[in-house]
């Protein structure tokens, strides 16, 4: 997205400023489709907690995505989003089987993590089909705390209980139309990967009345330059030719599964920063924004790098900065970064702030949340307002103490 664009933007809107770009989200949904053009039965359901505005999920519904949520209020944004229930596939974690229970009345694809849910939606629904979300025990990025495939995580029915799985899939009744694992979000090495498929592979074995397996996602995306990310044409090459294999193993042709949501959303975003104030310590250059953590809460939540640039003076001197938030506890954006000489009343523009940017904003120190537009077709579109004053009162009840 072009710097005059993004200035213009906040004058037009305000910062801070969260923007999205329709373009590249289609061209990385474009590149999974490609990676994969061998295997006829693909689906590629995207990961509504990365980004969950209703506008991104009427997007992804027109180039024909489905859906993967984590709450059954995920659920009903995708329906309101025009999703039909049999695009939407329903992955909790350690939710009430009254919850799983709703989302199976509306229709939607169950996905379930633990042997106890399993056993009483199998005792009561035997006739609902339901996916098993296998834990291969593989830990297969960098990042402990987004690894989520690895012996320690809560994630998942583990490899060594399939035989329990089946025991209770013998005792009920029920069936089993889908085998998913999700390693986490950071898969550098595809062959850790392609392992963790195989695992799979092994365990789909065990089911007979399957029709899709979901390989999750934890696709990596480059964050600066020079990083790694997933290869997902590598990736793609390699698990197509096993897939279509194991199909013909297996004596059905399946249903190949992802769901991504980092991958299809983090570059199609930034987020845009007016500088209030530039401090001179002893120690330090400080450029203090008119956002913090409250706002974007990766960089303090996991240590997670976002690119911070100038887009006020993209080419002027590069110095060294603390670029940090008005939140009133320690709020660091990003440390000792090297950036083209800061004004206070530049706009910085974050990068990659397109997944777990926006949806894991908060109102703590009560400050607003921002405003969300999105560019498409050349256009841009208000798709959330800022919030105002009666945001922050609308639930609280006044009593008179
Ligand atoms: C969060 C999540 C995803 C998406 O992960 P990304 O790293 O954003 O691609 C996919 N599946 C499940 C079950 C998840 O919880």
């Amino acid at each position: 997205m072009d710097n005059k664009l993004l200035i213009s933007l906040t004058q037009k809107y305000g910062s801070p400023l969260y923007v999205y770009d329709t373009s590249k989200i289609e061209s990385q949904y474009q590149r999974i489709l490609n990676a994969f053009s061998k295997v006829k039965k693909l689906k590629i359901n995207y990961a509504v907690k990365a980004n969950s505005n209703i506008n991104i999920l009427k997007f992804f519904k027109k180039i024909n995505s489905g859906i993967d949520t984590v709450s059954i209020q995920e659920v009903l944004l995708g329906i309101e989003a025009g999703f039909s229930p049999e695009s939407i596939i329903f992955t909790p974690n350690g939710v009430s089987l009254s919850e799983i229970e709703e989302a199976a009345k509306l229709g939607v694809q169950i996905n379930i993590d633990n042997l106890s849910v399993l056993e009483q939606f199998g005792h009561h629904y035997p006739n609902i089909p339901v996916c098993v979300r296998i834990n291969p025990h593989i830990m297969a990025g960098g990042n402990r705390k987004i690894s989520v495939g690895h012996i320690n995580s809560k994630f998942g029915i583990s490899i060594h209980q399939i035989p329990h799985i089946k025991r209770v899939v013998e005792n009920t009744g029920m069936k089993i139309n889908g085998v998913h694992m999700h390693t986490g979000s950071d898969i550098l090495d595809i062959d850790v990967f392609l392992a963790a498929t195989e695992i799979l592979f092994n365990t789909a074995l065990e089911f007979q009345d399957l029709e899709f397996i979901d390989f999750g996602s934890g696709f990596k995306v480059p964050y600066k330059e020079g990083d790694i990310s997933t290869n997902i044409e590598e990736l793609g090459a390699k698990l197509s030719t096993r897939f279509l294999e194991f199909c013909k193993e297996y004596g059905k042709e399946l249903t190949l599964v992802f769901e991504p949501g980092k991958f299809l959303v983090s570059e199609a975003g930034v987020f845009l920063t007016h500088v209030n104030v530039v401090k001179h310590t002893p120690s330090n250059v400080f450029a203090s924004v008119d956002s913090g953590l409250n706002h974007l809460i990766r960089p303090m939540l996991y240590d997670a790098y976002h690119h911070i640039h100038n887009i006020s003076n993209p080419s002027g001197r590069e110095r060294y900065y603390e670029v940090v938030g008005y939140i009133c506890e320690t709020d660091t954006f990003g440390s000792n970064r090297r950036i083209s000489e800061i004004s206070e009343g530049d706009i910085l523009c974050f990068n990659n702030a397109g997944a777990y940017c926006f949806s894991m904003s908060s109102n703590y120190n009560s400050r607003f949340k921002p405003a969300e537009v999105l560019i498409h077709n050349g256009k841009d579109y208000l798709i959330r307002k800022q919030e105002t004053f009666n945001d922050l009162l609308k639930n609280q009840e006044l009593v008179d103490l």
